[in-house]
């Protein structure tokens, strides 16, 4: 099956790449407003008669090129999508009016404003991408433009051939261009082998552990609140509830609280964003079951950890930047296997960090071997062809 998915880039353009954009962008918007303005002229022209109204031939983009001259000099096939554009918000319009568009209602279509927040126009003929030098080539630009990803760019797309691409300027000025690509929705056994994937096993005093033995940990300060919010917490526990004393206490735990969540959260930020930044796949474990088993002996602070949070902030940054979060199946033992030889030990307890294989005597970190276990659960799911489906899904979804 094939699919369709878009890698949206900054561009820089040069200043002569820049008032080439700028006039196509001009061209484009001037094109949609001359053939909708032309339309109503006919609609108030021949609103009596619908059948000689719907047989008139309008003008195509040629026409009004022998018009205006400098037409000529910009993109053709952008000035053709424009034409496009304006016959689908026609039809988005009746089918609206008539029922046969589902949702919102779409308005008559508008003329575009010169001084509009966002701006942009679409090219298909001629384009060229190389992902490697990060350069594009568009019509009618002799030089190649350039652009920035920051991101490790998903094998997939090399294998993928170029449908389109759209130009797009923001209301701040910055130009950007999204890459439409189409191809194989399965991996290919040779591309599978190119993408990059990374086990995440969660840890309390961690935050995680990769399957590269990388752990961030929380820092200093972070340790001291923890140790001192343990202190608080006992001597609150030993106040009057409800009396002066109690109640001064609470509010230092609250601030203490929200500050250790504060740095939480700002290091989760910055560590979800290394991870999807260099990595195309990241797979972690289940954490309904973690959850549940730690929180037999850790109470309530395991819901205050915040892996879940984390979790989201990956899932949202995956689906941005297209790369893949995998979830382990529930089952899989990947704190109680040995990741060189498959052992599994039944009897590893929660409190053993460090274990040492029985089978092969390799020294294990307990984090470190069940990260190292995430990663070839998913390298194996990669080559088995099993669908990556849920992520990869809402990322065709978001486009
Ligand atoms: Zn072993």
């Amino acid at each position: 099956m094939f699919i369709q998915r878009a890698l949206k880039v900054r561009i820089y353009p040069t200043s002569n790449q820049r008032t080439f954009l700028n006039k196509t962008l001009g061209c484009c918007r001037l094109i949609y407003n001359l053939m909708l303005d032309d339309r109503i002229i006919m609609y108030n022209f021949l609103k009596d008669d619908p059948e000689l109204l719907h047989a008139f031939r309008y003008k195509t983009e040629k026409e009004y090129k022998a018009e205006y001259d400098f037409l000529k000099e910009v993109d053709a096939f952008a000035l053709q999508q424009s034409r496009r554009n304006l016959e689908s918000a026609y039809k988005n319009f009746f089918d609206s009016v008539t029922g046969n568009r589902k949702g919102e209602k779409v308005g008559y279509p508008r003329f575009k404003a010169k001084k509009e927040h966002h701006d942009s126009y679409r090219t298909g003929m001629s384009i060229k991408a190389d992902l490697d030098k990060q350069t594009i080539k568009l019509p009618k630009i002799h030089d190649l433009v350039k652009f920035k990803h920051r991101f490790n760019i998903k094998s997939w797309y090399r294998y993928a051939a170029l449908k389109n691409i759209t130009i797009s300027r923001s209301a701040s000025g910055k130009y950007y261009a999204s890459l439409l690509y189409e191809g194989e929705q399965d991996y290919t056994g040779y591309s599978q082998s190119q993408e990059k994937i990374v086990g995440c096993d969660m840890s309390l005093a961690r935050c995680y552990v990769d399957s590269t033995g990388y752990s961030p940990g929380y820092g200093r300060e972070y340790r001291k609140i923890e140790q001192k919010l343990a202190l608080l917490q006992r001597w609150l526990s030993r106040k009057t509830k409800g009396s002066r004393n109690w109640e001064k206490l609470r509010v230092r735990i609250a601030r203490l609280q929200e500050r250790a969540a504060h740095i939480r959260r700002e290091l989760q930020e910055q560590e979800s964003f290394r991870l999807i930044k260099e990595y195309d796949v990241i797979v972690i474990e289940d954490l309904s079951i973690k959850g549940m088993s730690r929180g037999l002996r850790l109470g309530k602070s395991v819901m205050d950890v915040g892996w879940g949070t984390f979790v989201g902030m990956l899932k949202y940054k995956a689906l941005w930047h297209d790369k893949t979060v995998l979830v382990a199946d529930k089952w899989y033992p990947s704190s109680k296997m040995c990741h060189v030889c498959g052992w599994i030990k039944e009897d590893l307890m929660l409190r053993d960090r460090e274990w040492v294989c029985p089978e092969c005597e390799t020294e294990h970190d307990r984090d470190e071997n069940a990260a190292r276990n995430l990663r070839a659960y998913g390298k194996r799911v990669l080559l088995q062809r099993q669908e990556l489906t849920p992520m990869d899904m809402g990322a065709l979804a978001a486009l």
